[in-house]
């Protein structure tokens, strides 16, 4: 500088000083800059960016391009254990390392990221850099942005670093994750404890239930009678509760997952229907299926999590509606090649839910209010985990209701659908050809009429079907099916079907009856009164199809069916091997079986089962959770020693999980039951596979 100045002529050093005067006038100015020489001015102006850049918070550096040290802030210098600024200037990289101690990882990653910014002239900015030592021992983070410095040709000719002290962030956010890490594995222990302590009530549970189930069907008093029911509708709470606590404990413990696989939606849906047309039945309650003609079947999806949701919405359905039906819908909304978009839904016309509690009826332990909960039982769980299945396919669920109406639950989901799907219905062929008449007067007659989609289909509530079906018979258009359903509130359906049937000059319409639950004679009776079959409540779509097309086709072959006795087991008693180890399972599933007209030998291990298996049993019930040989890998033994006629095998586990089912199916085995079996589920279970073997 001093070279400079002495080169310079006077009025090129009164230019200068102006020419500075002018730009830098307002610091100066507050610097009482009279009378300064030039050389002060610089100084001046140099200490008071210097002054302002000290000032800055973290570490503020600038470097030459090759990565040279030539200015930075107190805090540098701090850090540096250095005492001017004159001291970092010069300092290259390996110098820095040297004095700052800074380790190989730090070093290396401060000198890539500077030439980075010279070489490719962009900034980089918030780069958390490995940690470097203080003088005081402790480790520092850091978050550091690098910008180039530009020369007036654009010309990059260093770089200014800058920064952030993030030690203190750091440690929180480690404290933090601790924390975390902490509270999930507390939530863990306490979401195992609860699978544990669920798991184990479950199998006394099931027992309590089966005995006080056979207890209630022995002859007694009537106040007996009505305190086992108490105990049996108690024990069933207890049991949902302890199912719910499970599947809340699996979600908390992010172990709720699905288990996809092909699956048959529609069957899956009926099935479900059938389960719960029993509490529906005992309530009176109209338990109707409509699953859309449009909507594909074969999808491919966790059949229990789809269960679990059908079974809560119309558990709930079933609980809050006195009066009327419950409706399971299954709608297409979109479908594109291999994935379509349905809608399952569950209508019931009960109490309905008020507005400002259609969304926390979803939140955990959650009710309406807490008379509900008194009147209806119930502890707030099933929807929060139906929620919790509905999202984990991806789909969302809402509610629509009116207090004093019905409420409907909607759940919209996405299923991958299977290559093959809907195959061709057997319906098909006879789907236009023939003329039906439907006597209903409740919602089921729009659902079935629907279901059969006919063009010629008409639905009349009784009053006028006799003289419909006289009618069209004058118009050379006579029916060829009559589906009657025989709980008519206008007209009595068994005289009604009477009449149809001794009508002479009728051409005879085959006549179906839709009948609840009933008893070998009702059913019987029904059949002398002209009724060709009979389909009990609730008649599923897909059932209906099937029942109605065999039925037409025997009719058409004029195999007029010899009444034939409609008990399941009309020949002789079916022996069944019963695999249980648990002694009082062992002894409610015998009474049970007893009960339905079955000859039961109990083994209790792979040993007795292995040796009594073929003994000219008609089906075995076998536990899936036995000690030792599980029944498994039981019943995948017997399937490999089988010579001849293969028998039924049922799986009876304590679990309804999908991939449970899968393993037994698997292995061999021909269906899966839950525990506790339920007398109408067993009572299915043996049509099924044993009346249906001896047809
Ligand atoms: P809960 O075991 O109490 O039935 P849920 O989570 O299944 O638990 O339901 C929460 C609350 O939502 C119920 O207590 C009830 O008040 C209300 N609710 C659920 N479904 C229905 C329905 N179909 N009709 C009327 N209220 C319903």
């Amino acid at each position: 500088m001093d070279k400079i100045i002495e080169v310079l002529s006077k009025t090129d050093l009164e230019n200068i000083t102006e020419a500075i005067l002018n730009r830098y006038q307002k610091i100066l100015g507050e610097l009482h800059s009279e009378n300064l020489s030039v050389e002060e001015l610089i100084e001046h102006i140099v200490s008071y960016y210097e002054d302002i850049i000290s000032c800055m918070p973290g570490n503020v550096y600038w470097l030459s391009k090759n990565g040279i040290g030539i200015g930075c802030n107190k805090n540098v210098l701090n850090m540096f254990g250095l005492k001017s600024l004159k001291e970092f200037k010069g300092l290259s990289f390996e110098a820095m390392a040297t004095v700052g101690k800074w380790t190989e990882a730090a070093t290396v990653s401060f000198e890539n990221d500077t030439l980075e910014v010279v070489n490719t002239g962009n900034a980089k900015l918030n780069v958390e850099e490995p940690p470097i030592p203080h003088t005081d021992g402790r480790l520092l983070y850091f978050l550091t942005s690098r910008v180039p410095l530009f020369d007036r040709f654009g010309k990059v000719i260093g770089v200014v670093g800058i920064s952030i002290d993030i030690t203190d962030r750091k440690h929180m956010e480690k404290e933090l994750r601790h924390a975390k890490e902490y509270a999930e594995a507390a939530n863990k222990s306490k979401s195992e404890f609860l699978a544990a302590v669920s798991h184990e009530l479950r199998i006394p549970l099931t027992g309590i239930l089966g005995m006080a189930r056979i207890l209630g069907d022995e002859p007694m008093q009537e106040a007996h009678h009505k305190q086992i029911n108490d105990i049996v509708t108690s024990g069933e709470h207890l049991l949902a509760l302890v199912n719910d606590l499970l599947d809340l404990a699996k979600l908390e413990a992010g172990k709720l997952e699905l288990h996809s696989s092909p699956l048959d939606l529609r069957k899956l849906v009926e099935e479900i229907a059938t389960m719960l047309s029993f509490q529906a039945k005992a309530k009176n309650l109209e338990l109707l299926v409509n699953y859309a003609i449009d909507a594909p079947q074969m999808v491919i999806g966790d059949a229990r999590a789809i269960r679990q949701i059908l079974l809560n919405l119309m558990g709930n359905a079933i609980k809050f509606t006195e009066r009327g039906h419950i409706r399971i819908n299954v709608d297409c909304i979109q479908q594109e090649q291999l994935k379509a978009h349905l809608i399952l839904s569950v209508e019931d016309s009960g109490i309905g839910i008020p507005p400002e509690k259609l969304t926390t009826v979803f939140e955990r332990f959650n009710q309406v209010d807490s008379s509900r909960t008194r009147r209806y039982g119930g502890a707030g769980l099933g929807l929060t985990i139906t929620k919790a299945y509905v999202e984990l396919m991806s789909g969302k669920i809402w509610v629509e209701s009116e207090v004093g109406k019905g409420s409907c639950f909607y759940c919209q989901i996405p299923f991958p659908l299977q290559d093959m799907i809907n195959r061709p219905s057997i319906w098909d062929p006879y789907r236009s050809q023939l003329r039906i008449l439907i006597i209903d007067d409740t919602l089921r007659g729009d659902v079935i009429a629907k279901q059969l989609s006919c063009p010629f289909c008409h639905i009349n509530p009784g009053e006028q079907a006799f003289n419909m079906i006289l009618t069209a018979q004058q118009k050379h258009e006579p029916y060829h099916i009559i589906i009657m359903d025989q709980q008519l509130q206008s007209i009595d359906a068994m005289e009604l079907g009477r009449r149809i049937h001794q009508q002479r000059n009728l051409q005879a319409p085959m006549m179906v009856l839709l009948m609840p639950p009933s008893t070998v004679e009702a059913r019987n009776s029904a059949k002398q009164s002209g009724f060709f079959e009979i389909l009990i409540k609730p008649v599923h779509p897909s059932e209906l199809l099937v029942n109605l097309t065999a039925a037409w086709e025997r009719w058409e072959d004029k195999h007029r069916a010899t009444n034939k006795s409609l008990s399941i087991f009309s020949d002789k008693q079916p022996n069944i091997l019963l695999v249980e180890d648990d002694p009082i399972i062992q002894k409610v599933h015998t009474m049970m079986l007893e009960k339905v007209g079955c000859k039961v030998n109990v083994a209790q291990n792979s040993q007795e089962t292995l040796s009594m298996y073929a003994g000219g049993f008609d089906a075995i019930f076998m536990d899936v959770g036995l000690p030792g040989m599980s029944g498994i890998e039981i019943a995948a033994e017997i399937r490999r020693r089988e010579q001849g006629q293969r028998i039924p095998i049922i799986g009876v586990t304590g679990y309804g999980y999908e991939e449970d089912r899968l393993n037994c199916l698997e292995a061999g085995m021909d269906d899966v039951a839950i525990k506790p079996l339920k007398p109408e589920e067993l009572t299915q279970l043996l049509i099924k596979w044993v009346a249906k073997e001896k047809a």
